[in-house]
Formats: C-alpha cells, structure tokens, sequence
C-alpha cells in the first residue's frame, strides 16, 4: 500500500462528533468488500434489533456489486441507500453494525466495513489518501479542520492497518 504525501498534510476535526455532523458521511450508503456484505448476512440477528423499521428486510441491504482492486476479495458491493440514509444507519445510535457487535460483546467494529471505519481516509487504486470528495460534512469544512489526520483518527489507522503504520502516519510530520 503506498501512501498520498497529503495525509501528512490534511487536517480533520480532533475527533467525530456525531452531534455535529448528525452523521450524514452515512447519507449514502458506502462500498463494502463483497466478503464484509456475506459476513453481515450470516450474522444478520445481531443486526436487525438496531436497524430502521424501514431496513428490517435484509434482502434490501446491499446493492450492486463491481469489481475493485482496493477490496480484499476483488469484488465491491454497494450497501443500499434505504429512504434517505445508508440501510445500517439509525438516527438513535447510529450504524447498526457498530451497534450490533458492541451489544454481542464484540470489537465495535468487528462488522462495520473497512471503508466506513476508514473515513475520511480512503484506500484509492493501492493508495491510502484523503476523501475529499465529501465537502459539505462538518467535519471537511476547513474551519473545523485542526487537527492532523492521521493523529485524529489514529485508532481506526491502528485497528485496520497496525500500530506501526499508525506510528508511521503520526511520526512523519515531525520528522519533516
Ligand atoms: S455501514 Fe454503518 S458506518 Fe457504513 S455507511 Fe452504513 S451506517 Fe454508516
């Protein structure tokens, strides 16, 4: 995996702050490898307690797939927008994936998929760079951009990528 030199640059919020942002990086939906969407429906029990009444048939889930060299299994799958919002998205406790391992006793994001736990990170064509695509979000707004990225989201970096690659992310900038 290479890493964008702009990551060492970017800036985020010190941390997410739901009640800010009211979660709208859910509004559409995310791609998910192929293989996190079969694991979801294999467990789909733990699930459906926290999703919207309108999300409660997992037919609805996920959508298109596509193939994608940035998933782990080659394949992409849309998880489908339900209403208005991502179909795992609730507005009382948020992602139901998240929800559902919290509640079963599991790492909160034992479920959730790799790029939802990445944002605003994003893994593009075996590069790890900055999603910059989605400016209206609270937290891409400049003003409330203060913090380095890589030290904002140093835990998600560390559970998806390692403690080394979260210190290489966090070390560079004072190096420079
Ligand atoms: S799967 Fe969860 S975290 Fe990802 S977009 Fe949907 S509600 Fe948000």
């Amino acid at each position: 995996m290479r890493i964008d030199p702009l990551i060492f640059q970017a800036k985020f919020p010190e941390s997410c702050r739901p009640e800010q942002c009211r979660s709208r990086c859910c509004r559409f939906g995310v791609w998910a490898d192929a293989e996190e969407g079969r694991t979801i429906l294999l467990n789909r029990d733990l699930f459906l307690p926290y999703v919207r009444p309108e999300a409660a048939d997992p037919s609805c889930w996920f959508g298109d797939t596509t193939p994608d060299r940035d998933c782990a299994s080659g394949i992409a799958v849309e998880t489908q927008v339900v209403g208005d919002a991502c179909a795992f998205f609730h507005p009382g406790h948020g992602c139901a994936l998240q929800k559902g391992a919290i509640e079963a006793g599991m790492h909160e994001w034992r479920f959730k998929p790799r790029f939802c736990v990445m944002f605003p990170l994003v893994l593009s064509e075996g590069t790890l760079t900055v999603d910059e695509e989605m400016k209206s979000l609270w937290c891409m707004k400049e003003k409330n951009r203060t913090h380095p990225i890589a030290e904002a989201v140093r835990k998600e970096v560390q559970f998806l990528f390692g403690q080394e690659m979260a210190q290489v992310l966090t070390r560079q900038p004072r190096a420079r």
